[in-house]
C-alpha cells in the first residue's frame, strides 16, 4: 500500500523562484532571492550568498529588492528551570567531588583501634541537608570498613570519604586498583545517600564502593560489577548475598529511606 501523501502547505503568493523574498527569522530577518521551491521546503540565496532551506511553514513574504528589513521581532519569553547549584552534577563526572568546592580543612576522624583514620572532605557543604552528623557517619563508615577487612582479609588503609552532590548516584570509589601503591583509597557519598537515607542504608552503599577498591587490587581481570564482585559483596551485604541483583545497583527502594525530616531526626538521635 502506498504511504500517504504529506500535506503539502501553502505558500503565500509571489513566493516563487526568482522571486526576492524576505524571510522572517525571530533575530535576524534577511533578504533573498528563491531558487528553489518544492513540497516541504524553499531554497534562498541571501544578499550576502548564504544559501538557506527554510520550511514552506516558515515565516516569508515576497518583497521589493530594495524593501527595508523589519527588526528583529522580541524573542518569546521561555522560562527556564532553576539552574542547578554551581558543581551540582559536575561533581561526580569530573572526578572531583565537591566541584571545586573542597576548600576548608578536611576532617579526619580516628578509627576504632586508634591506629588509622580516616580523612572527610567537603562534608560542611552537605552539613545542612546530610540525615546524619559526620561523627555518626564516620562510625557507619568504620563499622562497614572493618567488617569487610576482617570478612576479605584486607587492609582499607588511607581512607579518603569525599561528599558530593549527585541527583543520581549514591557513591563512587576512584582510581581502584591502586591503593597499594598510593596507600589512598578514596570514595565520594552523595547527598542523595546520606541526605535521604538511614544508616543501615550508608553502610550498604560503602561496602559496594569498598568492594570496588579490594575487588580491583585483589582480582585485577574483569568488570566492575561481575561475578567475583557480587561473590565477594555478597559476604558482607547479606542483601547481596540473597539476591544477585542488589549487587550492581542499590535496590531497596523505599526501605532504607528516610520519611521526611522527622525520621531524620530520629536518625541523629
Ligand atoms: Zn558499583
Amino acid at each position: 500500500m502506498p504511504a500517504p501523501s504529506r500535506p503539502v502547505a501553502p505558500l503565500s503568493a509571489g513566493i516563487v523562484v526568482g522571486a526576492t523574498v524576505i524571510v522572517r527569522r525571530p533575530q535576524r530577518p534577511f533578504r533573498g532571492v528563491v531558487t528553489r521551491v518544492n513540497d516541504r521546503s524553499v531554497s534562498i540565496r541571501g544578499e550576502d550568498g548564504r544559501r538557506w532551506r527554510v520550511p514552506r511553514s516558515f515565516p516569508m513574504a515576497p518583497a521589493a529588492p530594495g524593501a527595508p528589513l523589519p527588526g528583529p521581532q522580541p524573542r518569546p519569553r521561555i522560562r527556564r528551570p532553576t539552574p542547578p547549584l554551581p558543581g551540582r552534577k559536575e561533581a561526580f563526572r569530573r572526578g572531583a567531588p565537591g566541584g571545586g568546592s573542597r576548600r576548608g580543612q578536611p576532617v579526619v576522624l580516628a578509627r576504632r583501634g586508634g591506629r588509622e583514620s580516616i580523612r572527610y572532605r567537603n562534608f560542611d557543604a552537605l552539613a545542612k541537608i546530610s540525615a546524619h552528623p559526620l561523627r555518626k557517619l564516620h562510625a557507619i563508615i568504620d563499622q562497614a570498613a572493618a567488617k569487610c577487612e576482617k570478612t576479605w582479609h584486607w587492609k582499607a588503609s588511607g581512607l579518603i570519604f569525599d561528599f558530593a552532590w549527585s541527583t543520581r548516584v549514591m557513591g563512587r570509589s576512584y582510581r581502584c586498583g591502586t591503593g597499594r601503591q598510593t596507600g589512598i583509597r578514596r570514595i565520594a557519598l552523595s547527598d542523595l545517600l546520606i541526605g535521604r537515607y538511614d544508616g543501615w542504608s550508608v553502610g550498604r552503599v560503602v561496602m559496594h564502593e569498598l568492594c570496588h577498591h579490594y575487588r580491583k587490587e585483589t582480582f585485577p581481570h574483569g568488570t566492575s560489577h561481575d561475578r567475583i564482585f557480587c561473590r565477594e559483596l555478597g559476604r558482607v551485604d547479606p542483601l547481596v548475598a540473597a539476591n544477585r541483583r542488589q549487587c550492581a545497583r542499590f535496590r531497596q527502594g523505599e526501605q532504607g529511606k528516610l520519611k521526611g525530616r522527622r525520621a531524620a531526626s530520629r536518625e541523629e538521635s
